[in-house]
């Protein structure tokens, strides 16, 4: 598969022309950024506009299964500057134990603590529902923007830069490369990167490649007046073991979300009402505070690969996919970023666990 053709390999700076201007494409530009000619095609007038700008934008090591864990703490050092501690409370019922059990033996720095000491964290929750909390102090808030900000800067100081309003309609192959065509040019590039969220597999498909069979699934989230007058500022996020809902402080408010699955086709999403108000009823029964009035409320979709485990690598030679984040794109971000330069300058291995192979012949 790909990798350096002997005309590309004496190249010093090869061209690299991004699909996509979320998290998962810009962290990957600004990585690149010196040692590559980067161009970042983003069809909407701004970078971060879908799943990325939609997120919790929370940082929780112990989230994801183990090949996102690994991701989770080789990230944190990348993400530090933009880290704000909040920590994680997981509260279950009679129902859930289960899940709380399966939580706690899964996690590295996660605590069983009494409800009495939960309610402590968060004053609101209804201690009657609930025999068994857990609490990971660790877990942080993102400064999402700040870290795109960021992003964008390395590229802007680089030779790189981002062309927004600007949609991928074309791909083909040329000499060791691709040529890679929207409505007003085309663009020459040695190596094309795939990373474009929930139409990842369609921009595969432009390129006559299979695609993996990534799953968009939406999921919504609401704002929430402060309960009861609360200052909500120093709460943790909060959600039930099984994941059924989550409520997490933003900006003085909290952020309710049903924490749904719902497959759907790649698109600028929005919430279900029916899901939503479900949701937001099993939040209301988890807490003493009524819901009294939704200010706003979004969705945004989670694309998963097969197994569940985000996919970098090579689909063809010069086509590197970078897709498949999932719940967790925002806080892999620097290591998933890390090895896509890594294999695309050097030609270095991935993990096993991450590489497109798994799903090739
Ligand atoms: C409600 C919610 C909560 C979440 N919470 C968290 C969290 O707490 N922590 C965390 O780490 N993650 C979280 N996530 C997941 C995270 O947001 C995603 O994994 C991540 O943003 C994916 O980034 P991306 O760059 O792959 O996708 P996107 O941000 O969707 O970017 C893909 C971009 O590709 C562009 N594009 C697509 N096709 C083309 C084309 N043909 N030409 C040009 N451009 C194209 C799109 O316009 C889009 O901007 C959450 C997601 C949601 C929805």
């Amino acid at each position: 598969m790909r990798r350096f053709s002997p005309a590309r390999s004496i190249r010093l700076m090869p061209k690299v022309v991004i699909i996509g201007g979320g998290i998962a494409g810009l962290s990957l530009a600004a990585e690149l950024a010196g040692q590559a000619e980067v161009v970042v095609l983003e069809r909407e007038a701004h970078p971060g506009m879908h799943a990325t700008g939609r997120s919790a934008a929370l940082f929780v090591e112990n989230y994801g299964n183990s090949a996102i864990r690994t991701l989770n703490r080789a990230s944190r050092s990348g993400l530090q500057p933009y880290l704000k501690q909040r920590g994680v409370l997981f509260v279950a019922s009679a129902e859930e134990q289960d899940a709380l059990d399966g939580h706690l033996a899964e996690s590295a720095g996660m605590v069983e603590i009494s409800v009495q000491k939960a309610l402590g964290h968060f004053p609101i929750l209804n201690g009657a529902r609930f025999s068994r909390a857990a609490y990971e102090e660790d877990a942080s808030d993102i400064d999402v923007d700040a870290l795109m900000g960021q992003h964008r800067r390395s590229l802007r100081a680089s030779v790189g830069r981002i062309a927004t309003r600007t949609e991928v309609i074309a791909l083909s192959p040329s000499r060791n490369g691709w040529d890679v065509v929207t409505a007003d040019r085309t663009y020459r590039a040695d190596i094309v990167v795939n990373a474009a969220g929930a139409w990842a597999d369609e921009v595969a498909q432009l390129a006559g490649i299979t695609p993996l069979g990534l799953t968009p699934l939406r999921r919504s989230a609401a704002i929430l007046p402060a309960p009861g007058g609360h200052d909500v500022s120093r709460w943790p996020m909060a959600l039930s073991a099984s994941e059924t809902w989550y409520a997490k402080p933003e900006a003085g408010r909290l952020m309710v979300s049903p924490a749904e699955e719902d497959p759907v086709a790649p698109m600028d999403a929005w919430p279900d009402d029916m899901v939503l108000a479900e949701g937001l009823d099993r939040y209301a029964q988890a807490v003493t505070e009524p819901v009294t009035r939704v200010e706003r409320s979004w969705a945004g979709l989670r694309t998963f690969a097969p197994d569940r485990t985000p996919v970098l690598g090579w689909g063809a030679s010069g086509f590197f996919w970078c897709a498949g984040q999932g719940g967790y794109g925002v806080q892999t971000s620097p290591e998933m970023a890390r090895l896509a330069a890594q294999a695309i300058l050097h030609d270095s291995d991935l993990p096993a666990e991450l590489d497109v192979a798994r799903f090739l012949n």
